[in-house]
């Protein structure tokens, strides 16, 4: 039968704690498959905020989002934000409203998988790390950040250990950290998740 993918496992924990009228973060907007499935899974009353530094992978997204929700009447759409910023900056961007009650965060690293996409446009580990930072502090207590990483792309095994040593310098009061990994295969991606603790 074989073991879910990173990003099917990924989507699963997810969903597991991300609830109809909830707020949630694609820091990673891409295509927009991570976008849609947290629209999905909040639904109308739900608010969804996703983030890319590129043009392009707004616009698939933005094309995703017409397409799935074009029958749909405007009530029955979730809010969707997307923002043309760099994930690092998601405590500023977001509004105050909502912060300490994000209960889904996902990010996809490495590069936007388009044949049309630059794809020396790649996350790195600075911003990365910030965005986590910022991301815990957003979440509510009970919520979880996912984070798809790629060590076997170019800069991607740097960025791999940075998330991985940030993960694992966390306090464990405040989040347990989980890694879903093969290690036969270590340029293999893999899964880390960060749940926050409901109590800390
Ligand atoms: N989840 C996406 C999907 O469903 O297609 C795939 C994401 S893709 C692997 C990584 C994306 O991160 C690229 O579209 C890239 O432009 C974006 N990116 C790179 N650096 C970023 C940053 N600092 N902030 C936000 N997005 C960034």
């Amino acid at each position: 039968m074989g073991f879910p993918s990173v990003l099917t496992l990924a989507q699963s924990w997810i969903a597991q704690r991300l609830f109809p009228g909830d707020v949630a973060i694609d820091a990673t907007a891409g295509t927009g498959v991570d976008t849609q499935f947290l629209a999905e899974t909040v639904g109308p009353r739900g608010s969804i905020y996703a983030f890319d530094i590129q043009p392009l992978a707004l616009e698939r997204t933005a094309d995703r989002l017409d397409a799935r929700f074009a029958g749909e009447a405007g009530s029955r759409r979730p809010k969707i934000v997307l923002l043309a910023h760099s994930h690092a900056h998601m405590l500023e961007l977001l509004p105050p409203e909502v912060q300490g009650s994000v209960s889904a965060i996902m990010f996809n690293l490495g590069y936007l998988p388009d044949p049309e996409a630059d794809q020396r446009i790649i996350t790195g580990s600075d911003s990365t790390i910030a965005a986590l930072t910022d991301g815990l502090e957003l979440l509510r207590p009970g919520g979880i950040i996912t984070a798809v990483v790629y060590p076997g792309h170019p800069g991607g095994a740097e960025e791999a250990d940075a998330v991985t040593d940030w993960a694992a310098s966390q306090s464990p009061s405040l989040c347990q950290c989980v890694q879903y990994r093969m290690p036969q295969k270590q340029g293999a991606p893999f899964l880390i998740a960060i749940e926050k603790r409901r109590q800390s």
